[in-house]
């Protein structure tokens, strides 16, 4: 189980014809994780809130599925993409009208700082998607010029911006100018507490999909051990000898704490580097990059890492402090899915963390064995 990609193609959603032609006209061949999801549900008139990266496709994740809607034997506007800025209107509805061009989908994009004139004469022709900025579109709209009354699909793109506090009274008089029974799409590479104040009260019972925390416990093997507190450098050394290390990461809980344990495990007599928050930006990165090259076996750090550690050699981590909270836990341990490379953890548990411990399988749906006198090696 290496990918997560669950292989379809744009054939299976079942889309008109010449919708496809135009989509591999485009040079697109297979959807992109975000439309697989998207595409469907959109499709099905649900609420959705999208969460992907930027460049992973979100603007066919909505438009495939507009334009499939679109009834073009009926001669009224029936999807409105709403976008924050002027120039991604225009790049946007591009892609609209390139993707519908054997669909015979009449698609307009109106914007502030062009000529409301020539918008309204455009209007007297028939339009079928609306690709709009707010403000020009709830001026239209007011004016009874575009009559948004037969909308049903309203999209939302760059929701995050969209969604301002200063812009969301003008959103919320477009969706009242919309068709009561209307599904709403946002889509957004972050969703700020403002957007969810909005979502709660517009966009009721909506499908999310999140491709942005890919973080995963899949394929590691969690293990603890109960340790008393002036016992844990011993333990480490123990681990050390026992376990086949590539390279690890070694968790403390203060900066004070990292630096006595690099000094330790020196000590000891292994190659060890140290990194935390207090240290240079200059000097954190070098480390970083040296370590990742390999030049340590064994880098000891506070939380400062713990989001993004993703590489491939590290295949044992260990928390010589346990995390006070779970979210904490996985960001150290987690690992994007993607690449189902396999690992170990290890959790010094001394006696306060134990309740802790417990917690944090629970909150993680996940499950922390006690350590074997022999581990396999075939788990990392
Ligand atoms: P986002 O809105 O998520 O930042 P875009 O929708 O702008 O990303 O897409 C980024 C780029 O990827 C665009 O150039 C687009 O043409 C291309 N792209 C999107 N989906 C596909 C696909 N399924 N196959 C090939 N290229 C794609
Ligand atoms: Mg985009």
């Amino acid at each position: 189980d290496v990918t997560d990609t669950k292989g379809r193609e744009f054939e299976d959603f079942f889309l008109k014809r010449e919708l496809l032609m135009g989509i591999f006209e485009k040079g697109f061949e297979k959807p992109s994780p975000i439309q697989e999801e998207a595409i469907p549900v959109i499709l099905q008139n649900r609420n959705v809130l999208a969460r992907a990266k930027n460049g992973t496709g979100k603007t066919a994740a909505y438009i495939i599925p507009c334009l499939e809607k679109t009834d073009t034997t009926k001669d009224f506007i029936q999807v409105l993409i709403l976008i924050p800025t002027r120039e991604l209107a225009l790049q946007t509805s591009a892609i609209v009208k390139e993707m519908g061009k054997h669909m015979g989908i009449q698609c307009m994009v109106t914007t502030g700082g062009t000529s409301l004139k020539d918008d309204i004469m455009r209007l007297y022709n028939s339009v079928h998607i609306i690709v709009a900025t707010p403000g020009r579109i709830l001026d239209l709209g007011s004016k009874k010029v575009a009559d948004l009354s037969k909308v049903k699909t309203i999209i939302m793109d760059e929701a995050d911006k969209l969604l301002s506090p200063e812009f969301q009274p003008v959103l919320e008089e477009i969706i009242g100018q919309c068709h009561e029974d209307h599904q709403i799409c946002l889509f957004s590479a972050t969703f700020p507490v403002t957007v969810k104040g909005f979502c709660k009260k517009f966009v009721p019972n909506p499908y999310s999909i999140n491709l942005m925390d890919e973080l995963t416990l899949r394929g590691i093997t969690q293990f603890y051990a109960y340790v008393e507190e002036r016992q844990k450098v011993h333990c480490l050394n123990t681990l050390f000898t026992k376990l086949e290390i590539n390279q690890s990461i070694i968790f403390c809980n203060s900066v004070n704490r990292v630096e006595l344990l690099a000094k330790k495990i020196t000590e000891l007599g292994y190659s060890c580097y140290y990194i935390h928050a207090k240290m240079q930006q200059a000097n954190r990165n070098r480390v970083f990059h040296e370590f990742r090259n390999g030049a340590t076996r064994h880098l000891v750090t506070s939380d400062l890492f713990t989001r993004g550690i993703d590489i491939q050699s590290v295949n044992v981590v260990i928390n010589f402090d346990f995390p006070k909270n779970s979210e904490t836990y996985l960001h150290r341990i987690g690992r994007s899915g993607r690449f189902g490379h396999l690992g170990l953890a290890v959790n010094l548990i001394s006696n306060e963390d134990r309740t802790n411990l417990r917690r944090v399988e629970q909150e993680l749906g996940t499950e922390i064995r006690p350590i074997p006198p022999v581990i396999d090696r075939s788990l990392y």
